[in-house]
């Protein structure tokens, strides 16, 4: 299959090339001398990006806590009448280099309900002062023992 190279082989000069694929790397390789000419992204090249999970998943009994201990609001925007999910105040990149682990990141702590469109403004962002009061303030309300 040919393949415009986006510049000309510094090699020969040539514009055709053809993608292989090299350890998970896309490489074009000049037709005119078959030699390699650059590596492409997947970006150039269009081919799905591999995505890795590294992340474990919440698990539904923990997610119907979560749920039920936030009393099925949003924690951000208070709230019910949308469908709910179960985010992480701290984020899991953030935490990461914060030096958090798994374990204390997806401990039922740092999760809380939360709308998609809170949990998706929260997912990459450190956590916010409106974020942190909003959460202090429905974990007091929703304690079981009082202080
Ligand atoms: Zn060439
Ligand atoms: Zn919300």
């Amino acid at each position: 299959m040919s393949y415009a190279m986006r510049e000309p082989c510094k090699h020969c000069g040539g514009t055709e090339g053809r993608l292989d694929t090299r350890n998970g790397q896309d490489c074009v390789f000049c037709i005119g001398c078959n030699r390699l000419s650059y590596n492409a992204p997947r970006a150039e090249t269009g081919r799905e990006v591999r995505r890795l999970r590294t992340r474990p998943d919440v698990k539904p009994g923990v997610r119907a806590r979560i749920l039920e201990r936030d009393n099925g609001t949003c924690v951000l925007c208070h709230r019910s009448d949308v469908p709910l999910d179960v985010g992480h105040l701290i984020s899991v990149d953030a935490g990461r280099k914060a030096g958090l682990t798994d374990a204390e990141l997806y401990d039922g702590e740092n999760l809380a309900a939360m709308c998609a469109s809170c949990n998706s403004g929260l997912s990459s962002r450190p956590v916010s002062l409106r974020f942190a009061v909003a959460l202090l303030r429905s974990r007091i309300a929703h304690r079981e023992v009082a202080a």
